[in-house]
């Protein structure tokens, strides 16, 4: 049985029956409950949401524990910013997310300060210049146009890469410390349609806030659980940023970009702020930057609710979101918390009508994600094994709703699962039937473009350390009240989504992914599309390849071997070997991991995705051969080609491994 037939109707029924349950104002009022005060992970705050969920769970029907951590995290204590002129005139910022009007939440005194997480503390007093987006390509043209950035505060604008990969860009290039800032032409409609509160862009006083630690889990007990009484590295041991970075707002950014001389920047690091053009420096300005932070241990708490499965039961579908947030979070998260609270809600409905799931379906509320994907990757840390054993997907949402447009991203072999659910779910803006047609509409009215899982949420860890396959969707393009004070209740229903149907239309897409999962007889994971991607992959690499002596060539018949396997699947339907062929199809991902790791950081062991090491929240295919193309063709020796090499014969061997798992044949 599917558990679906003791209901007496099919699943195609039982999806109606739980997508006509939906309801844009139960949503609403998780979300507003959720989001009433800030919620910091570590704080009492973010403790109360955690039993908030819990308790959600219960009164759904849903059995729930708690799963708690003890880790490190890392908050403001101090920091002053001041410009001095050359003609000794000074200016002190107040680094103040100014009150708005009509937004009551706006002026709650708890709001934690802009900082960065994990930035060291430090005082430098040194000539600025300015970075563009601070990626790599920008410290080169810097570079070309006779800039030196040694021992200055670079100014980057935010907005292209993850933050820690500016940081540790602007400490590579030898800078002394870093400011980073929201310019009005990434997060503000280039200041010409208004801000927040008469628009939805985000006023010039505002600031993103966030995470500069660049691996995950609790820096303390990489790849090991952090319960209470667990082995902790000295702090001396980890690799923390090196030098202090301050965010700060457009406003403040201002007069420290105007008062940079030398050559006129580029035309595409012209930004949107006020000034005649945006210049290079370095200086004459000087800036004083002074920051003060503390690390400090603090309880972390993860929420579980499992509603266990009535024929494979050992078979998870797990779905994921955070709940910790940096200011009230009504987007980044809890956006995507309301939809699993109402997701959980309808699932209750469905339990009461006597339905249970074939597979078990986990409700996973995370803790710690903004500081650098804590709780889930303690708690994917303390149950691996008996996650790489019995998990078959995992389904995050981190912001549900941040903007106008469906995006989805997932391993390859969930594709098409997703592509199906998306027929079912009605458009939110009715301008079409389904958020299927809308999302195509984005892509010329193509099959829609489905993005691959770079970092820089709770699916890393299941994919990159623990090789299950995932799912990442959302509402959004781009989301400029991000970690700002802005990220409240207010705006989410005055621009983010008035009526709510952005949030329907994710935790119908969610909800059906899960009711998939945990109901097909069948997985129809399709490793075919995955051969097609590791096809395209191979070509573009063998095109990059220069030298002579490196080929790509160990790739294609490892990848034609899992097309066949693919393919013989297909055959194999037989009722008696479901669970070996549904077993094979779950647990072919974890063939792709290498137990050694990327030669980078080890704890990510995912050899075909993995997050580019240029920027963080980029997903980048083969990771390991491309960080050894990039060394070896910086160092240009020998050893560094055949590195390279030997790379690309590990991903080949994975590949076939994964193949020769698929097949089940000794
Ligand atoms: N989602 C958070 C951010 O983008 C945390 C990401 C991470 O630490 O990987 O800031
Ligand atoms: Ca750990
Ligand atoms: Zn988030
Ligand atoms: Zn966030």
């Amino acid at each position: 049985s599917t558990g679906v037939k003791d209901l007496g109707f099919t699943l195609d029924k039982l999806e109606d029956e739980f997508l006509s349950g939906l309801s844009n104002n139960t949503i609403s009022k998780f979300l507003k409950e959720l989001t009433l005060e800030p919620h910091v992970a570590g704080t009492a705050e973010d403790l109360a949401t955690a039993k908030y969920v819990f308790d959600h769970f219960e009164a759904s029907g849903i059995v729930a524990h708690y799963s708690d951590y003890s880790v490190l995290l890392s908050y403001p204590i101090r920091r002053s910013l001041s410009l001095h002129l050359p003609d000794g005139s000074l200016k002190d910022f107040t680094l103040k997310e100014e009150a708005v009007e009509g937004d009551p939440y706006s002026t709650n005194p708890k709001v934690i300060p802009t900082f960065f997480a994990y930035s060291p503390s430090g005082t430098i007093s040194s000539e600025v210049v300015y970075v563009n987006y601070g990626r790599e390509e920008d410290f080169l043209t810097l570079k070309d146009e006779g800039v030196n950035v040694t021992g200055t505060v670079v100014i980057a604008r935010i907005g292209k890469i993850f933050r820690g990969d500016i940081a540790a860009n602007a400490a590579a290039a030898g800078a002394a410390a870093a400011i980073t800032y929201s310019d009005p032409f990434d997060y503000a409609g280039n200041g010409t349609q208004g801000y927040y509160p008469s628009s939805q862009w985000l006023p010039p006083s505002g600031v993103q806030r966030g995470s500069l630690f660049l691996t995950n889990g609790d820096p303390l007990t990489p790849g090991w659980p952090s319960v209470p009484d667990a082995e902790r590295l000295e702090i001396s041991q980890v690799q923390f940023p090196k030098i202090p970075v301050l965010p700060v707002s457009a406003q403040d950014a201002l007069p420290i970009l105007e008062a940079l001389t030398g050559k006129v920047a580029p035309q595409e690091w012209q930004g949107g702020l006020q000034l005649s053009s945006y210049r290079l420096g370095r200086g004459p300005a000087k800036v004083k930057l002074s920051y003060e932070g503390n690390l400090t241990m603090a309880p972390i708490r993860n929420v579980i609710g499992m509603i266990t499965g009535s024929e494979e039961p050992d078979r998870y579908i797990l779905l994921g979101n955070h709940r910790d947030a940096w200011t009230f979070g009504a987007a980044d998260p809890n956006s995507g918390t309301a939809c699993l609270l109402e997701i959980a809600r309808g699932f209750g409905n469905l339990l009461n009508l006597g339905w249970r799931p074939r597979r078990t379906i986990i409700f996973c509320s995370w803790d710690a994600e903004e500081f650098g994907l804590i709780g889930s990757s303690e708690w994917v840390e303390r149950n691996l094994n008996l996650l790489a054993s019995r998990a078959v997907a995992y389904l995050n949402v981190d912001t549900a709703v941040g903007g106008p447009n469906f995006d989805g991203r997932a391993t390859p072999q969930l594709d098409n699962i997703l592509l199906e659910v998306t027929k079912k779910v009605k458009d939110p803006t009715s301008k079409y039937g389904t958020v299927y047609e809308a999302w195509s509409a984005l892509n010329g009215h193509g099959t829609p473009n489905i993005g691959r899982l770079g970092s820089g949420s709770d699916f890393s860890a299941f994919l990159h350390h623990a090789g299950i396959p995932s799912y990442d969707i959302r509402y959004q393009t781009l989301y400029p009240m991000y970690h700002s004070l802005y990220d409240d209740y207010n705006w989410m229903e005055r621009f983010g989504d008035p009526m709510f149907h952005r949030h329907v239309a994710v935790s119908g897409i969610w909800g059906l992914l899960a009711i998939h999962l945990a109901s097909d007889a069948v997985l129809s994971f399709n490793y075919a599309n995955y051969a097609d991607e590791l096809e395209a992959g191979a070509m573009a690499l063998q095109k990059n390849l220069l030298s002579e002596n490196i080929t790509a060539n160990p790739l294609f018949p490892a990848i034609s071997k899992l097309r066949a396997a693919a393919a013989q699947l297909g055959a194999e339907m037989i009722q008696m070997k479901l669970r070996s062929l549904n077993d094979r199809m779950l647990l072919a991902e974890r063939s792709f991991l290498d137990p050694s790791g990327l030669t980078r950081t080890s704890w990510y062991k995912h050899l075909i995705y993995g997050p580019s090491g240029k920027n963080h929240y980029n997903s980048q295919l083969f990771p390991g051969v491309c960080d050894a193309l990039a060394a070896a063709m910086s160092i240009n020796n020998k050893a560094s080609w055949n590195a390279l090499q030997h790379e690309i014969w590990k991903v080949a061997r994975a590949i076939t491994n994964v193949a020769h798992f698929l097949s089940g044949e000794l």
